[in-house]
């Protein structure tokens, strides 16, 4: 029987400028389809696989980072799929969704699904959780090519490039996801330090390691050889063991480290109130017209499924003026 828990493991190659992440999300990824299909909406098995490996990829570079706010992996697309998202805050809460219109050819990757006429783009922003007045977002984006501009099929071709660009770090991401798990591995060369610091080098000395590392090439080869199958139902011990047997890899445990690792888990920041806010943005004759079409507005939340209703009632206290809310509402003028 596979193994339904969630689970993110780190570690290090002792003594080598490697390092690596595995995640694993089985019950938390179930869930997060089961709730799509519940609320009447299953996306296609080929969207379901896209949604799996982004999630397991915003765990792996919410897991990488050092940042206080949520990472958001978004895929622009110019066929079927026009969005596809995954969110991930730093407790590694996550949660995805997509916006698919028309028909999904059996066995679409990429270039079908996003990609069609080469628009396709995937960018990925990191969202402080305290923005400072006037902050934006960070933001970068990669084309969905190579670079002799051929399609790419696979997201973590697409991940690996982003790395490259915006990290000056060569990464080696394997992804995979049915509908039972979503699975990543992540092994990355490790900024050189020390003496590069020392001798006030250690930009340039990043930069001239990239692709030539010794230690990191031999490791992303073994990591390049583990196969959908085997990430997708061995357990993360058992993956590291079969792939680097002969190196020296040391798990990472909470003892490592100054905070306790989180474990990635399905969660979904709607709200009542938040679709509030979305309704009394739409304005008042707009919401009236549904009330007056429909009897009540419902809303569901395309990544949760959850359906909010609001009636004639609920829509009238929404567009209450403010004076007339009771004290500790006033917005300030
Ligand atoms: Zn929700």
């Amino acid at each position: 029987m596979t193994d339904m828990s969630d689970e993110l493991v780190k570690f290090i190659f002792d003594g080598l400028p490697v390092r690596g992440l595995l995640v694993r999300l089985g019950s938390s990824w179930q869930d997060v389809l089961a709730r799509r299909a519940l609320a009447g909406d299953a996306f296609p098995p080929e969207v379901r696989a896209l949604l799996g490996e982004m999630a397991a990829a915003g765990v792996l570079m919410q897991s990488n980072i050092k940042f206080n706010g949520a990472l958001v992996l978004q895929m622009y697309g110019d066929g079927p799929v026009k969005l596809a998202v995954a969110e991930v805050q730093p407790d590694l809460a996550f949660r995805v969704t997509a916006k698919v219109v028309g028909a999904v050819p059996a066995g679409a990757r990429l270039e079908a699904l996003l990609n069609v006429h080469g628009q396709g783009r995937c960018a990925i922003t990191l969202d402080p959780k305290d923005k400072l007045p006037g902050q934006v977002p960070y933001q970068g984006v990669v084309a969905l090519h190579g670079d002799q501009r051929e399609p790419l099929q696979a997201l973590a071709e697409v991940l690996e490039h982003y790395m490259l660009q915006s990290e000056q770090l060569d990464t080696k991401l394997i992804l995979a996801a049915n509908d039972q798990v979503a699975a990543g591995l992540l092994i990355q060369r490790m900024p050189v330090q020390g003496m590069g610091n020392v001798q006030g080098t250690s930009g340039a000395r990043n930069e001239d390691e990239i692709g030539i590392n010794e230690a990191y090439n031999r490791i992303a080869m073994l990591a390049a050889t583990l196969t959908a199958d085997e990430l997708l139902t061995l357990t993360p011990d058992t993956v590291l063991r079969r792939l680097f047997w002969e190196e020296p890899v040391r798990l990472l445990t909470p003892q490592d480290g100054p905070h306790a690792p989180h474990t990635p888990r399905f969660e979904c920041s709607c709200s009542r109130e938040r679709v509030g806010s979305m309704l009394k943005s739409l304005g008042r004759d707009e919401v009236d017209s549904i009330i007056t079409e429909q009897g009540r507005v419902e809303i569901g939340c395309d990544f949760c499924g959850k359906k909010y209703h609001f009636d004639p009632v609920d829509v009238g206290g929404l567009f209450t003026p403010v004076r007339d809310q009771p004290p500790g509402s006033a917005v300030r003028q």
